[in-house]
């Protein structure tokens, strides 16, 4: 490590200050923590956003479910309405990381950051979530920017993230043993019975939409429609890990079980 000035601020005006005046918000610090002991950054000032309580809460407001930005990923998924109104969401967030991660990483830290194989974007580009920060509201189409790199300009913090409750929607991944982060995640939910959205993660370089399965999905919502979508390899990565054509081959692999376990 090396010399930092760290500050937790209890208010959002506090914290908001303070990012403001160019201060890294520090939520978890699963990503933050380690990046600065690799020194792929350096921040010079930690504003803590663990002390601001309003970031924290987890709340329905009409046909939505938004959850703070603070909210640890095992609070959402232990939380009774998450699990009662949106068990897909509770779900996901109860198999992110393991049992420390899960105790300390947040929603907030989780999109900010926007690694290529996190969870959670998913869940949000596939229910056409808001991100709500301290400056405006920011629909997902328009959120994710790719490799690490999101709309949020330097010092906005988020405040919440906003989703419409789908009527329908399940999460599957294939999950790496080390570190449970997905090979492949695929998200599918379905809005008040209008059309499907499918978002992959661990792809590529970021989340995205799956126009053939979409497509197949609002015609008829079963996994033999998803098994009928040709995925097409080109441009997935290929790693130590997988193949691109691997890969390909998971993205119609979870679909079917997402579409199967959302009719179950
Ligand atoms: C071993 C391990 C396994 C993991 N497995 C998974 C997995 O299976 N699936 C998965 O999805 N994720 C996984 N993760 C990621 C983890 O769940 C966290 O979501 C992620 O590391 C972010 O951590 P954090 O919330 O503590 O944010 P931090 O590390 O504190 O912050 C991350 C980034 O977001 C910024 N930030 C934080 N909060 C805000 C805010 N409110 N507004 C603006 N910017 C903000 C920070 O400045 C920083 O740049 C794993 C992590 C580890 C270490």
């Amino acid at each position: 490590m090396y010399a930092f000035s760290y500050e937790r601020p209890s208010s959002l005006a506090d914290a908001a200050r303070l990012t403001a005046g160019g201060a890294k918000p520090l939520a978890g610090g699963q990503t933050l923590l380690a990046s600065m002991k690799l020194r792929l950054t350096q921040p010079e000032r930690i504003a803590d956003l663990g002390g601001v309580k309003e970031l924290s809460a987890i709340r329905k407001e009409g046909a939505n479910l938004v959850i703070g930005a603070m909210t640890r990923h095992a609070d959402v998924g232990s939380n009774a309405e998450v699990k009662s109104t949106f068990p897909a969401l509770a779900y996901l967030a109860s198999h992110i990381g393991d049992r420390q991660v899960r105790a300390l990483g947040t929603i907030g830290g989780s999109v900010a950051n926007n690694d290529p194989a996190a969870c959670y974007p998913s869940a949000l580009l596939a229910c056409g979530a808001t991100v709500v920060t301290n400056q405006r509201e920011i629909g997902v189409d328009n959120f994710f920017k790719g490799l690490f790199e999101t709309a949020l300009q330097d010092g906005e913090l988020i405040i919440a993230v906003r989703f419409p409750v789908p009527t329908r929607a399940a999460y599957e991944k294939l999950r790496q043993k080390a570190s449970n982060f997905p090979l492949i995640g695929v998200f599918v939910a379905q809005l008040s019975g209008g059309p499907v959205r499918v978002a992959v993660t661990g792809g590529g370089n970021g989340v995205f939409r799956h126009n053939g399965l979409e497509d197949a999905l609002t015609r008829s919502f079963t996994p033999a429609a998803a098994q009928a979508v040709r995925i097409d390899s080109t441009g997935l990565s290929s790693d130590l890990h997988a193949t691109a054509e691997y890969r390909a081959n998971l993205i119609s692999v979870m679909a079917q079980r997402a579409v199967a376990k959302a009719l179950a």
